[in-house]
């Protein structure tokens, strides 16, 4: 399981920590990194402020995460996906 000093260190070292662990099951959205213009239309809709500018592109930290689903909505790149239900 990654814990908060884990993404923090891992986004400074610019490695994308898209998912975590949690209790069994994975849990909160993801951006495919791939894909990401960078173009921050994400983060400012983030009522949690759990998105954050990496090296190319924009992360979400999974801890911070409510799943509102806001952020997906408005990726003109449609590079954000839920968690599996
Ligand atoms: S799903 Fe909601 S809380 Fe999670 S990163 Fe996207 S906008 Fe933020
Ligand atoms: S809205 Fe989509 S393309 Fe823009 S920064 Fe967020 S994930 Fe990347």
């Amino acid at each position: 399981m990654l814990d908060g000093s884990d993404f923090g260190a891992k986004l400074k070292a610019g490695v994308f920590v898209n998912e975590v662990f949690d209790g069994g099951s994975w849990m909160a959205h993801k951006i495919i990194a791939e894909d990401c213009i960078a173009c921050g239309s994400c983060a400012a809709e983030c009522p949690t402020e759990a998105i954050c500018e990496a090296k190319d592109c924009y992360v979400i930290n999974t801890k911070a995460c409510n799943d509102c689903g806001s952020c997906k909505e408005v990726c003109p790149q449609e590079c954000i996906e839920g968690p599996e239900k």
